[in-house]
């Protein structure tokens, strides 16, 4: 029997991303970290519509999805993974493993690249820290990261329920690491040797530019501990920590004119920040 992959994918990406949204959105009400300093509603509607543009580019632009992709590839000679020798259980985690690996080589390279960085930009001037900062994003860092999913998928020939897994993940991890809510701390010790947590993404949203180049796992924080970028608390603590981009942390970020032209606009102090070296401080 044929497996209908897209529409199992559709209909589960769906019921994640709304179980997703409401959980952590009940959960940041009820016990919030820090106080906004913009009303939730005029941050949710504003990032609800780059959202909301950001899908229609994503899926106009590609009509492929990930685990479409990914059907594809399975019937094809090539890809890192395509190897009938390979157990599939192994081949299932090596691929959510790599998956999540290539991610973070992204996420790196939008930090380090000046030319990337003007579009990832838009993510970190946020002035704040909720679920919502989760979905903001430039279309075209959209459409640059969907296009390295892709690609990503394809080169390695991962399996179908392995990229649904990873898309799972993904957008539960959207919500979750982007939540304005700490986990107590007898729970956020050990599970954030398992998943980034809030508290460990939230300091990669400080306005200090050397924990900005912190952080920058997805779903595993394992590539931190690796590749030597994890910090484990921002300087000014969980409480004080500022966050966004120094110099515009006001309103003015949060209308869509900014969001969708900043990238277009001349930046070079940004971009000279970038070039400063990180230095270790955990
Ligand atoms: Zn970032």
């Amino acid at each position: 029997m044929m497996i209908p992959w897209g529409r199992i994918e559709s209909t589960v990406y769906w019921l994640t991303f709304v179980a997703g949204f409401i959980v952590v959105a009940i959960w940041e009400s009820r016990r919030p970290q820090r106080d906004l300093s913009s009303a939730v509603t005029r941050r949710w509607s504003r990032h609800g519509i780059i959202l909301y543009a950001n899908m229609l580019v994503s899926v106009g632009l590609y009509r492929a999805s990930p685990v479409i992709v990914a059907l594809a590839m399975s019937h094809s000679r090539f890809g890192l993974l395509n190897k009938p020798w390979l157990p599939y259980p192994v081949r299932f985690i090596f691929a959510l493993l790599l998956l999540d690996l290539a991610r973070y080589g992204v996420h790196w390279s939008y930090h380090a690249v000046p030319f990337l960085w003007r579009f990832h930009y838009v993510h970190h001037s946020d002035p704040d820290f909720d679920l919502s900062s989760g979905v903001r994003a430039h279309p075209i860092e959209v459409a640059l990261t969907q296009g390295s999913n892709l690609a990503a998928v394809a080169i390695l020939a991962a399996p179908p329920a392995a990229v649904l897994a990873a898309e799972l993940f993904s957008c539960a991890q959207g919500f979750f690491s982007h939540a304005n809510a700490s986990l107590p701390g007898w729970l956020e010790k050990p599970l954030r040797w398992m998943f980034v947590t809030p508290d460990m993404h939230r300091v990669h949203h400080s306005e200090e530019v050397q924990e900005q180049a912190r952080n920058l796992g997805e779903i595993f924080p394992w590539w931190d501990h690796l590749f030597k970028t994890y910090l484990k608390a921002p300087a000014a603590g969980q409480d004080q920590m500022l966050f966004g981009i120094k110099g515009i942390q006001n309103d003015e970020s949060l209308k869509l004119t900014f969001m969708l032209l900043h990238p277009f606009r001349h930046q070079p102090e940004e971009i000279a920040l970038q070039e400063t070296p990180v230095t270790q401080h955990d």
